[in-house]
């Protein structure tokens, strides 16, 4: 057995809002600095990326696809007639054909230019049917957020009322960017799935590409190997899963659905009568104070969920009505059974990881993450001290301390578990709080 790290999920510059410079040898470069050996291809359905993709990859002996010294899976995201996502792998580019010739008659925008995610007229159970019929592995994609997620505020709150007889044929979840392990297995429906924790990356940036990703422990990098993985058959698993603390990524916290402001609780001493009359609004976020904390949110989060609260910012700016929209660890909390994660024996250890340029980019105190600065520093701590997974999990602090001591103390915390984070939320990112004494 051999152990590879694999990112199954992004996509194709014929996706919208993808970066035009992605391709294979970007995408090469880029998981060559990360230390991932598996890629998803993305977009697969598309005609132009498909014959790009057949066009450049080669099959190995084993029937993985291959691309210098990188392997791939091929890959794609769908959008079903429920407006919810899904991560689709195929086997071989026989079956993407047979795919597109499926699809064709329920799908407007499958062979357009722009068609990298496509959208089909089928229901969810439907969509697995079609995919699984032709020897395709589907689950739905970043599980639990705000948009297009089965998960989402109003939509699924088990696998079963979604997917019905098919629900036997979903091999994963994605658990998406603003979610890991401890909040998905609040959730018993999902105590038999595995867990795939992907970038969905829309370029070929260290800071998009690769920054979710899962280690498996298989036989050979090919379809059939990572299917069983999926499954746990064989021996085959997952045995790690990295991604981004849920606090960084885009959608954790609730928000106005309008101003995109965030909703936060802070503590105060005084008592309130009611919370909801005791807030501050600032540019990102809206404050609300009350004294006794736990059961404040609860109450707000249970009028959110009803779909019953007002964003008070824009009431007082404009004296419209706009609702808050919960965020996914809200979401998490008002249909999970369990109130502490309840790991399944199968489920493999997960890691709150933070992007290394973001790192670099806390210790140099610069904003912009496209800094010449930073990108240069990085790429001079990855040709010196290895590929950044490497440095970020598996490296000893002692060797990174002798590098930079301060960022050698941002991974240790961070290793520890022990960063103070900004949440995200309404589609902005969250952010590290370097509280730490360096
Ligand atoms: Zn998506
Ligand atoms: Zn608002």
């Amino acid at each position: 057995m051999q152990i590879f790290n694999a990112d199954l999920h992004i996509h194709s510059p014929h996706s919208i809002a993808v970066s035009q410079s992605l391709n294979l040898d970007t995408m090469v470069a880029t998981c060559k600095q990360k230390g991932l050996q598996i890629l998803g291809t993305g977009d697969i359905l598309q005609p132009e990326w498909l014959k790009y993709m057949q066009h450049n990859l080669q099959k190995t002996p084993e029937g993985a696809y291959q691309y210098d010294d990188i392997f791939f899976i091929l890959q794609t995201e769908i959008e079903d007639m429920e407006n919810i996502h899904h991560v689709v792998l195929l086997p071989d580019f026989q079956s993407v054909i047979k795919a597109q010739k499926k699809l064709r008659n329920h799908s407007k925008n499958l062979f357009n230019e722009w068609g990298g995610r496509p959208r089909v007229n089928l229901a969810p159970a439907e969509l697995v049917d079609e995919i699984t019929d032709i020897g395709g592995i589907i689950g739905p994609a970043h599980a639990f957020t705000p948009f297009k997620a089965i998960f989402r505020q109003n939509q699924y709150s088990n696998l079963e009322d979604c997917y019905h007889h098919a629900l036997k044929k979903v091999s994963f979840i994605e658990l998406g960017l603003s979610a890991n392990t401890d909040l998905a297995d609040r959730l018993e429906c999902l105590k038999d799935v595995s867990f795939l924790s992907n970038s969905d990356a829309h370029s070929q940036s260290p800071r998009s590409l690769g920054r979710e990703f899962n280690r498996i422990e298989i036989d050979n990098p090919s379809f059939e190997e990572i299917e069983s993985a999926l499954r746990r058959k064989d021996s085959r698993r997952i045995i790690l899963n990295v991604g981004l603390h849920p606090k960084l990524g885009k959608y954790y916290n609730m928000f106005c659905y309008k101003c995109r402001r965030r909703i936060i609780f802070k503590k105060i001493n005084e008592s309130t009568t009611s919370i909801f009359n005791k807030y501050r609004i600032t540019p990102q976020f809206v404050e609300y104070y009350s004294k006794d904390l736990e059961r404040a949110r609860k109450e707000f989060i249970n009028t959110v969920a009803k779909g019953k609260m007002i964003c008070p910012a824009c009431k007082e700016k404009t004296s419209k009505n706009f609702k808050i929209k919960l965020g996914v660890y809200e979401r998490i909390e008002t249909i999970s059974s369990y109130n502490k994660a309840q790991h399944p024996n199968h489920r493999p250890p997960y890691i709150n990881a933070i992007p290394l340029i973001d790192i670099i980019r806390s210790v140099k105190n610069v904003k912009s993450s496209t800094s010449k600065t930073v990108l240069n520093a990085y790429e001079k701590m990855i040709s010196q001290l290895g590929p950044e997974y490497e440095i970020l999990i598996d490296l000893s602090l002692n060797k990174i301390n002798n590098y930079d001591k301060k960022i050698g103390e941002i991974i240790e915390a961070m290793r520890n578990d022990q960063i103070i984070y900004t949440p995200g939320g309404g589609g902005k990112y969250g952010s590290i709080k370097l509280d730490l004494d360096i």
